[in-house]
């Protein structure tokens, strides 16, 4: 099973990057290329019936698996960033996090109006940063098709949060 695969690589960084945060690191994921395979395919079966016209991934762990997921599901990805990183015209929204305050940023000419955008990170903790890429698709007029993260931290209770944009959220694995 694709939880019981990804639970047994995930490891547990104690006080990073600030004291009382346990850190989910994700890199022995990338380092199986199988399991990535296994990841994006366990996406997809869950995406079943769900159309998506773009997957936005947000930095940087987002960047991975988003692109994997668009080119096996033949649609674009973008980008959404922290500040001051996009080139082009963007719309930004402030967040706060599990640990600290930040913004991200979309290109304004990411997608068509009305795309349906799905929303990808490597993991939901509080649903700041997704709640907030969900602001930005609306904001651009897309509709938010859903969201896939690899890891859920259920006890803080983010997909509680991201119900106001869609009920289809995508988690791998539950903490
Ligand atoms: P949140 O906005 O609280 O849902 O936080 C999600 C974002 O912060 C994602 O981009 C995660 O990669 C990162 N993050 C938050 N908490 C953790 C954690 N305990 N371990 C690893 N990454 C985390």
């Amino acid at each position: 099973m694709i939880s019981d695969r990804l639970k047994s690589v995930i490891r547990d960084i104690p006080d990073f990057p600030k004291p009382g945060i346990i850190f989910k690191d994700v890199t022995p994921i990338f380092k199986d290329a199988q399991l990535c395979t296994e990841v994006t395919e366990a996406f997809i079966e869950q995406l079943k019936g769900t159309p998506v016209d773009v997957v936005a991934g947000i930095e940087s762990r987002g960047f991975l698996f988003g692109l994997m997921l668009a080119n096996r599901l033949g649609v674009p990805f973008v980008p959404v960033r922290k500040p001051g990183k996009l080139p082009f015209s963007i719309v930004k929204k402030a967040y706060e996090l599990e640990y600290g305050s930040a913004s991200i940023e979309i290109h304004t000419d990411a997608f068509e109006p009305g795309s349906r955008v799905l929303i990808h990170d490597d993991l939901l903790a509080t649903g700041g940063t997704a709640e907030a890429a969900g602001e930005l698709v609306t904001e651009l007029g897309g509709i938010v098709a859903g969201f896939a993260f690899v890891i859920n931290l259920d006890f803080l209770k983010g997909k509680e949060r991201l119900r106001a944009f869609s009920d289809n959220i995508i988690t791998l694995t539950d903490y």
